[in-house]
């Protein structure tokens, strides 16, 4: 039964039309905090995978299933939905998610069929893109830094671009909270290592010490180069790039 009232927008019936005609079959759709997902089965049907248990949900599903009927695609509800009861602390929750979509980041192929996730992850490229002026939800406009990452698929060598949430969900903490300029290699430090750092001593400045040169705390630029803006404001162990790797490259 439908009784909702909602309709899309001629705007949002022609971003639909686009990005679901750019989609290529089996390929999954899961928009941000919506708690659904579809996978695109055939040109012009989508199959609901996932859904959360949960109102909010349900009323992005059936937003979302109007929004694919206008944009003329059809839509499946097989019998062995996956419907998911979040847990209440929205911590769990948000962890939940992330895992959720972490599971959907290890079936992403390349166009060879290989897995991205088989590749080797720490072998990438954080290159910034371009800043854009984008609006916030209190009408004002910001600049945001695009950056994208490079890998190269291990089976066909083909370059891919993956857009850095993206990438941190395919490689995890470690490897997205690290970035390597044209000179250096930084990795943000954690809470405990700089509390050991701190008990160890090496930011007490009496003995005519200093803090101790290879860390540092990163700003929007550094030696003149882009930092990707997830590494902001964070403490980092800063260390000079290899330099046989430097030769090779
Ligand atoms: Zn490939």
């Amino acid at each position: 039964m439908r009784t909702m009232e909602w309709q899309p927008s001629e705007e949002l019936i022609r971003w639909g039309e686009e990005h679901f005609a750019g989609m290529t079959v089996n390929s999954i759709w899961s928009p941000d905090d919506s708690g659904v997902t579809f996978k695109k089965t055939d040109e012009k049907t989508f199959a609901l995978v996932y859904r959360m248990n949960h109102p909010v949900s349900e009323t992005h599903y059936e937003r979302l299933k109007i929004l694919l009927d206008a944009c003329d695609y059809t839509v499946e509800e097989p019998d062995d939905v996956e419907v998911v009861t979040p847990p209440l602390n929205p911590q769990a929750q948000a962890h939940m998610e992330f895992e959720r979509r972490q599971d959907i980041a290890r079936a992403w192929v390349c166009e060879c069929g290989f897995p991205l996730a088989n590749n080797d992850l720490s072998d990438n490229t954080a290159e910034y893109v371009e800043t854009v002026e984008a609006q916030t939800d209190a009408k004002e406009t910001v600049p945001i830094d695009l950056w994208r990452y490079k890998i190269n698929c291990a089976q066909c060598s083909e370059e891919i671009s993956i857009d850095p949430d993206d990438f941190h969900l395919l490689a995890g903490d470690e490897l997205f909270m690290q970035w390597t300029s044209s000179t250096h290699n930084y990795v943000a430090l954690t809470r405990m290592q700089l509390k050991e750092f701190a008990d160890g001593g090496m930011f007490d400045l009496s003995d005519n010490g200093g803090y101790p040169d290879f860390v540092t705390v990163l700003g929007q630029k550094k030696n003149d180069e882009p930092v990707p803006p997830w590494m902001w404001g964070l403490s980092v162990l800063e260390n000079k790039k290899d330099i046989l790797k430097e030769e090779e490259e």
